[in-house]
């Protein structure tokens, strides 16, 4: 029933003792870096978990800011791999990874599918993106060290995934939600009977995107399998960080591995328990670039009580939003800002744009509408196409994502009384 019963059923108290220990090291390490000697982390006495209050909190800027190397805090020859955030947002953020450091984070990975039910004789099928994001060869390594056949695909593609699904008999496949859905769409289209096509089919890891119990229902009744709910950062690894266990009740947070925290945005106290607010996480095991206390910006609830599976991790409820103005499409971060930075560097554009969100299908889609300047008139239709195409150019290069542009007029956007309304979420996920 599980992958290491030592380390997944130990006690809470001989929990709190390991973390302890670890979070001592953890502090030593992180004073070797640049960034946290500026701190003067060397300086802070921990004798119980509750100090962890005492440490300043990490955040996304932070690590930008300590680019490229800042933040490292072991001899660069240790350091195997480097890992990004998905999105692009001018200086990326990157988190490194000794060797031990991809095998702890393997090992994590390879307990959260164990613990859902996948063994070696399973055939599972990575839909995720491999590369600088973390969500593709993390759930690799994780599979393999299982001894699953891992097939990565990696994302898109459809008719392929359809195809190895059926020829490899692929018993899981780890997608993003929205990607699910669209994949269930093509199989329809197809006239294709699932529970025919790929009999073996039994799990789906969704993850890299908040999504609802609806469309996990969605995609468990269209292929007749359990879908789990699978979290992570790259800060903190990338997928593994918390997972479903078969009760479906909340993510099981490794606790042994990442210390949990959740607090207020506005006044960083600690919130009550199973009061929601911001996920906080210090990396208890991460060798090469230990983080303290970093600000996930996801908002989450912590459930306290024991599990029916027995683990006695923590869980975390379905992350339910952002405390920042962090967009997630088609598992893309993408920050309002950037698409401010391009549309104020090219000529003809006005003062105003609105960015919109719609469920296509069950495709997200982005639609930005942007008033044009006064050197422009609505009717000069080629002077528009061509500003609505280097638009749609000069945006995805930034943020990977091909939005539809729509011109308007000056002052075709409502102006709102209060804050600009930037962003506008219709998606129905
Ligand atoms: P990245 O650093 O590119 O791996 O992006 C991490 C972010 O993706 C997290 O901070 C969350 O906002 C989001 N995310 C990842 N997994 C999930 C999930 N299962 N549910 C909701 N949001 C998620
Ligand atoms: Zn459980």
């Amino acid at each position: 029933m599980y992958w290491d019963r030592k380390d997944e059923c130990i006690s809470r108290d001989e929990l709190g003792e390991l973390q302890l220990k670890r979070l001592k090291k953890t502090l030593q390490r992180a004073a070797a870096s640049p960034f946290y000697r500026d701190r003067g982390i060397k300086d802070i006495q921990i004798s119980g978990l509750s100090d962890i209050r005492k440490l300043p909190f990490t955040t996304k800027d932070d690590l930008r800011d300590a680019y490229p190397y800042g933040m490292v805090s072991c001899p660069l020859d240790k350091v195997v791999r480097l890992h990004s955030s998905s999105g692009t947002t001018g200086t990326p953020t990157v988190v490194y990874h000794s060797i031990k450091d991809i095998d702890k984070w393997t090992e994590l990975v390879a307990r959260c599918l164990y613990m859902i039910g996948m063994r070696e004789s399973d055939v599972f099928q990575n839909m995720i993106g491999y590369g600088l994001f973390t969500g593709g060869l993390g759930l690799h390594y994780g599979a393999e060290r299982l001894g699953c056949l891992t097939i990565p695909t990696g994302p898109g593609n459809t008719k392929r995934q359809l195809k190895f699904m059926k020829d490899f008999a692929t018993s899981a496949i780890h997608v993003i939600p929205s990607y699910a859905l669209h994949l269930a769409d093509e199989v329809e289209s197809l006239g294709i009977d699932p529970r025919n096509e790929f009999p073996r089919l039994k799990y789906a890891l969704l993850g890299a995107e908040p999504h609802t119990e609806e469309t996990r229902r969605k995609v468990e009744d269209f292929f007749g399998i359990a879908a789990f709910n699978s979290y992570g950062l790259s800060e903190m690894n990338g997928p593994g960080v918390a997972f479903e266990c078969p009760a479906r009740d909340g993510m099981h947070i490794w606790e042994d591995a990442f210390l949990v925290e959740i607090i207020d945005p506005e006044t960083h106290q600690h919130v009550a328990p199973g009061e929601k607010g911001e996920l906080v996480l210090t990396t208890l095991q991460r060798e090469a670039m230990p983080i303290l206390r970093y600000r996930t910006k996801d908002l989450t609830s912590l459930v306290s009580g024991p599990c029916s599976c027995g683990r006695t991790h923590h869980r975390i409820t379905r992350i339910t939003g952002r405390s920042d103005d962090m967009l997630i499409l088609k598992g893309v971060n993408i920050f309002p800002m950037q698409i401010e930075a391009v549309l104020i560097g090219i000529p003809g554009v006005g003062r105003n744009y609105q960015i919109t969100l719609e469920s296509k299908g069950h495709n997200d889609h982005m639609i930005v509408k942007v008033e044009i300047d006064s050197s422009l008139s609505i009717n000069d239709y080629k002077s528009l196409d061509t500003l609505r195409k280097r638009i749609g150019r000069e945006l995805r290069d930034e943020i990977l994502i091909t939005p539809d542009v729509v011109l308007c007029e000056p002052g075709g956007i409502p102006v709102a009384q209060g804050k600009a309304v930037r962003v506008v979420d219709n998606r129905t996920l």
